[in-house]
């Protein structure tokens, strides 16, 4: 068969179905713009997840503290052992958020705890929120006296740890009467949503965080990932 009679026919072939390729081709440009929007709408947040009834429930059912699990409880080690997922930009802005983090600080500071941090799964909410007190830091606390503050982060990851290792002893508020030498990065970076910018294209913040602090953090995010210190102790 000659080859430009091949020509011909593919020529025809693409007259005959020009419609049909021009219409394949708009709906992939389509699918990759509305592909691209939802990545950058995400960017804030990966997970379009709002609270569940069962989480709603534990923070607006608890009285001024929320009960810690501990790995003595059955029905609690399954809680800190799974999982946590991030929330949504939404779930972020709510006042169960609001509420969450009050409850949260409320918890890790009381006498009855006296922590350093605590993780929401800590308090039966699979959820990528930690509260970390910042040794880095030292303000005016709302008592009126000067310390290092506890900050909420929602969203957390370590996106990076430095090679460098140290050991130190770890306790922690759901495994009690126990602690241990634990081997933790001198050195991290951590990434969270900046609740004060949600409406921002990329409203994630990075952080280096360095010593006893990046430690409290790398302990806070283990217990994201189902992770407790007595897996890690030498
Ligand atoms: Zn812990």
């Amino acid at each position: 068969m000659p080859s430009y009679f091949l020509a011909g026919s593919n020529a025809v072939w693409f007259y005959e179905h020009k419609t049909m390729i021009i219409k394949i081709l708009q709906n992939a440009l389509l699918a990759g713009v509305i592909l691209l929007t939802n990545m950058m709408a995400l960017s804030c947040s990966t997970a379009p997840e709002n609270f569940n009834q069962q989480e709603l429930s534990l923070i607006h059912e608890a009285d001024s503290i929320m009960r810690v699990l501990t790995i003595d409880n059955p029905e609690d080690s399954a809680v800190l052992r799974a999982k946590s997922s991030d929330l949504s930009a939404d779930a972020l802005r709510s006042d169960d958020y609001k509420r969450l983090a009050e409850l949260m600080l409320a918890t890790v500071t009381h006498p009855s705890q006296d922590g350093v941090g605590i993780a929401a799964p800590q308090v039966g909410i699979n959820r990528r929120v930690v509260a970390v007190q910042r040794f880095d830091k030292e303000e005016v606390l709302p008592d009126g006296s000067e310390g290092c503050p506890f900050e909420v982060y929602p969203n957390i990851r370590i996106v990076s740890k430095s090679e460098k290792l140290e050991s130190g002893p770890e306790g922690c508020l759901s495994v009690p009467d126990r602690n241990g030498e634990v081997l933790r990065s001198r050195e991290i970076v951590i990434e969270y949503a900046d609740v004060n910018r949600l409406d921002e294209e990329d409203c994630m913040v990075r952080e280096t965080v360095y010593g006893f602090t990046a430690v409290i953090f790398q302990h806070e995010v283990d217990h994201l990932d189902g992770v407790l210190y007595i897996d890690r102790l030498r």
